[in-house]
């Protein structure tokens, strides 16, 4: 459809004028409105009008301003009370114990801030990798763009799955529906039309335009953007396209939680100890001091920046290699995957399609070539097929009942559409016909676009003669029983084809099938269900899609970790089957089919998706039931999709993955994480990645409550038996803020302990403390107060000052500290290895940053007198780092029994 236009590069209307309502002209007012043509805008003029108009993209408005963000650090319960100490220091006049306090919250505070910044920083950098695109035409030639780049005056194509890139009049619509739910709030999908409309229709009524943000359902269209960026209706209602979302998971809540629990308590008992102490007859003065220190002590101030941090630097990772999650929680739940879905094309397969085999009736010829290079050629026995009338209609409905398109840069085939029907294309040129000419010799009228629960897709075309005809491609299971004739006009032997079809398939060749119809006179448009016309069968093409290499060995790797995998695929069983056991998937051989499911009640499904792990010739819905059946087997469930109507499973199963690059944006948004890669093996890692975000989660809690639990022991000790506090508030503090922090932050990093991968998934209901490591803090937290009374202790019996043993009592919490960090690097055992003692660059850094640290602690005079700590000799140095070698060293023979006696942990 080419209609004159004067001018194609003229402007569109002047800036600052009020645009018409799209919705009320006609297609070809909107057109010269814009200053376009069929063959799209210029270039230069696309330039010129992204310089005036500025980007295709909504201002991301910050959530809240940065003050509110730093405040925010503050509103915490555990900063509430050492808020609390410090309006007690103060009220005791004890000045530098309150300035001191004041200054570590808000260093605190603002550690938090800068670190939380950061990683939201980072976590918006992954998501700005997911751009969307969509298809333009301009110069007359189809090209993909990213959408920030269109411009009013662009004519884009719209197909199902994709999101709406901008406001755009319709020009064409081929049962073209979109959900318009992100604008009116309306869900169902509504019908469009390029139809003008009356000029005041509501914004939901307006059936000839498509609005930015709005999802396309079904079918397929044409039209011309009229309105970009915060022009559109998106826009104008501000309401932003990502919604920003908080750092912070469920089990960081809970952990949160947890933090403050034991806060609650810890205060608790200083309230009794205070109590005990008057009634002893204690110095109220001193016992108030004590109170202070308690609070410091029990407080874990860093452990929610310390694990936020790992779970940004987690996602971070994960973006690295390929996987990028959508949503936060995501990361918490892939550590417990036991099964994952897979669709077949392009996730476990390449989907580099090459036409090798054609079946028309009773002969096979195959094909040569490599790749969607159109060098090769059309075999039948030895030599090249000779031409012949089945074989050129076969030909035919490849080129014409097609979308995609072939082209050549710089010697590389390229593929625009989808690669299955682009290895038709290829197939067409060995086969010496001419794509391009065709579709120009024989014009398309309408069409029945592909769609995944159709499993065809059907073309009008107007022949040269002036008469019309039907094309059908598709899934030979549909087509054959809808076939009356073959290609020369004899009966069809559906048993016969039926065969040729399983003997395609069982060599795990994917197969289409074609037919052919003449049009009833005056056919000119298709509705959603085929014509009662007698169709007549072309042929068969079967097609190779290898599995990736690397897919085999990730299904390995998830079979030793314990976790399902089970094939989901629209193709058929055969082909699934033969893949399936070309992959290693257990039980490949057992193929339930789309129709056997719809047989199958609730709880039928639910035995038998246990066992069987290939699932073919499913539709979307199908995938839902599937989901819902493992999950009432308790499993945690991911689940591939890159369709529009995949979106329902993808948001009922636990993990959603959508694909990147070949996934609708439909897939993307109820997806909870996105493959940029398409490959399953990116599941895997991301499922490695998950367990050992889990870990260092776990290890940095392990890592900071016994510290904690140490302090605030020797404190209540100390209260109980009236001895001198063998560690003041402020000493606490510097190792709580410093040593403690910056520890527990390199286990953020932590590449995970060998076996990750080979141990089973979690239990998700499961505590994250399990019992044994909860004994394990209560332990460490007996063996850090040992240390620290063990060493005040001792040299005070020395005849070491006060101030003294103070020092040494620090430095050996200090030290054990950081001993304990290389123990808890491997929580189950492992640590006594050379490359336990190693660690990883971040762990020596932190190590390294302490011991400079606590050197000036205990050696520079600033801090001697604000921390009143005082020299030590080298001697007394070397015994305190002993003292933290024994708590390690009482830690492994711990982890050593365990083993040994096979404990279970949990
Ligand atoms: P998976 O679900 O693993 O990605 P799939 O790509 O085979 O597998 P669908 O895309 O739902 O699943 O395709 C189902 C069937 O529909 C295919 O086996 C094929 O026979 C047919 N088919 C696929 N694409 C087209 C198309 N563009 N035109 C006509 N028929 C198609």
């Amino acid at each position: 459809m080419t209609r004159a236009r004067p001018d194609n590069t003229s402007s569109p209307m002047p800036p600052g004028s009020v645009p018409p309502d799209w919705h009320q002209v006609s297609p070809e007012q909107v057109e010269s409105l814009l200053g376009t043509s069929s063959a799209g805008l210029s270039q230069d003029e696309a330039e010129r009008r992204l310089a005036r108009v500025g980007p295709n993209r909504l201002a991301r408005q910050s959530a809240r301003p940065w003050w509110q963000r730093l405040l925010r650090q503050f509103n915490n319960l555990l900063i509430y009370v050492l808020l609390g100490a410090v309006l007690l220091a103060a009220a005791m006049q004890h000045w530098l114990d309150a300035g001191v306090i004041l200054a570590v919250v808000l260093f605190n505070g603002v550690i938090g801030f800068l670190q939380e910044g950061r990683a939201e920083q980072a976590l918006d950098a992954i998501r700005n990798l997911l751009s969307a695109r969509a298809e333009v035409v301009r110069d007359g030639r189809r090209l993909t763009l990213e959408t920030s780049e269109l411009v009013p005056g662009d004519r884009v194509l719209l197909t199902a799955g994709d999101k709406v890139p901008a406001d755009i009049r319709l020009c064409q619509a081929s049962q073209l529906q979109i959900q318009e739910a992100a604008l009116t709030g309306e869900s169902l999908a509504v019908d469009k039309d390029p139809a003008p409309v009356a000029a005041d229709a509501e914004l939901g009524d307006r059936r000839c335009m498509a609005y930015s943000g709005t999802l396309v359902t079904r079918g397929q269209g044409w039209g011309l953007v009229v309105a970009t960026g915060g022009d559109t209706e998106l826009g104008r209602i501000n309401r932003l396209l990502s919604t920003v979302e908080q750092l912070t998971t469920p089990l960081l809540r809970q952990m949160s939680r947890l933090a403050a629990v034991l806060t609650l308590v810890v205060l608790g008992m200083a309230v009794l100890v205070f109590v005990l102490g008057l009634w002893r007859g204690q110095d109220p003065q001193l016992l108030f001091m004590a109170v202070v220190s308690l609070a410091v002590a029990a407080i874990p101030e860093g452990l929610p920046t310390i694990l936020t941090v790992a779970l940004a630097i987690g996602v971070t990772r994960m973006a690295r290699r390929h996987a990028i999650i959508r949503r936060l929680p995501a990361v918490e739940t892939l550590g417990a995957v036991s099964v994952i879905c897979s669709d077949k094309t392009g996730t476990l397969t390449r989907n580099e399609m090459q036409v090798t085999e054609l079946r028309l009736g009773p002969r096979t010829m195959t094909v040569s070539g490599q790749g969607y290079d159109p060098a090769g050629i059309i075999q039948d026995g030895a030599g090249e097929a000779a031409p012949s009338a089945a074989l050129s209609s076969l030909l035919l409905g490849c080129a014409l009942c097609n979308d995609s398109q072939l082209t050549e840069a710089g010697g590389r085939w390229q593929v625009q559409g989808d690669p299955m029907e682009a290895a038709l294309l290829a197939l067409v040129h060995k086969g010496g016909g001419d794509p391009r000419q065709w579709r120009r010799e024989y014009p398309r009228l309408a069409e029945i676009s592909f769609d995944s629960a159709r499993k065809y897709m059907a073309t009008l075309h107007r022949t040269p003669a002036g008469e019309g005809v039907l094309l059908l491609k598709g899934a030979p299971d549909v087509l054959l029983p809808l076939c009356t004739l073959q290609a020369d006009g004899a009966p069809l032997d559906e048993a016969d084809w039926q065969a040729q079809v399983a003997s395609l398939a069982g060599r795990g060749l994917r197969v289409l099938g074609f037919a052919l119809a003449e049009a009833p006179a005056g056919l000119n448009c298709l509705g959603p269900d085929l014509p009662l016309v007698r169709w007549r069968l072309l042929g068969l093409a079967g097609l190779m899609d290898p599995p990736r290499a690397e897919a085999a060995d990730a299904i390995a790797r998830c079979h030793r970790a314990g976790i399902q995998v089970k094939m989901i695929t629209g193709d058929h069983g055969a082909t699934a089957s033969a893949i399936a056991g070309r992959l290693g998937l257990h039980n490949a051989a057992e193929v339930l089919t789309g129709r056997d499911i719809e047989g199958l009640s609730d709880a039928e499904l639910g035995e038998r998706v246990a066992e069987v792990n290939v699932f073919a010739r499913t539709t979307p819905e199908h995938k839902l039931r599937l989901v819902q059946a493992l999950q009432s087997r308790g499993a945690v469930v991911a689940m591939t999709g890159d369709g529009v109507n995949d979106a329902p499973a993808l948001k009922r199963a636990d993990v959603g993955v959508a694909m990147g690059q070949g996934g609708t944006e439909a897939a993307k948004e109820a997806g909870d994480m996105v493959l940029t890669d398409d490959n399953f093996a990116t599941i895997t890692r991301a499922v490695h990645e998950g367990r050992i975000v889990y870990d260092n989660l776990k290890k940095a809690v392990v890592f900071l409550l016994p510290i904690n639990g140490g302090e605030s022991l020797s404190i209540i000790l100390a209260l109980l038996l009236s001895l001198t506090l063998p560690i003041e508030p402020l000493q606490i503090l510097w190792v709580n803020m410093v040593s403690s922090i910056g520890l527990a932050m390199a286990l953020g990093f932590e590449a995970g302990e060998p076996g990750v991968m080979r141990r089973p998934p979690r239990d998700p209901g499961a505590a994250m403390l399990s019992p044994f490591l909860v004994w394990r803090i209560l332990l460490v937290s007996a063996l850090f107060t040992a240390g620290i009374f063990g060493v005040f202790l001792w040299a005070r019996a020395q005849g070491l000052g006060e101030a003294y043993g103070r020092t040494m009592a620090v430095n050996t919490l200090v030290a054990m500290e950081v001993w304990y960090l290389f123990s808890v690097r491997y929580l189950y055992g492992g640590s006594l290895s050379w490359r336990g003692l190693r660690g990883t660059g971040p762990v020596l850094l932190a190590v390294a940053l302490v011991l400079v640290l606590q050197l000036m602690f205990i050696y520079s005079p600033p801090m001697q007198h604000w921390f009143g700590s005082v020299a030590l000799s080298p001697w007394h140095g070397l015994l305190t780092v002993l003292v933290g070698l024994l708590v390690f060293l009482i830690l492994e023979l711990e982890k050593w029994l365990i083993t040994r006696w096979n404990i279970t942990t949990g």
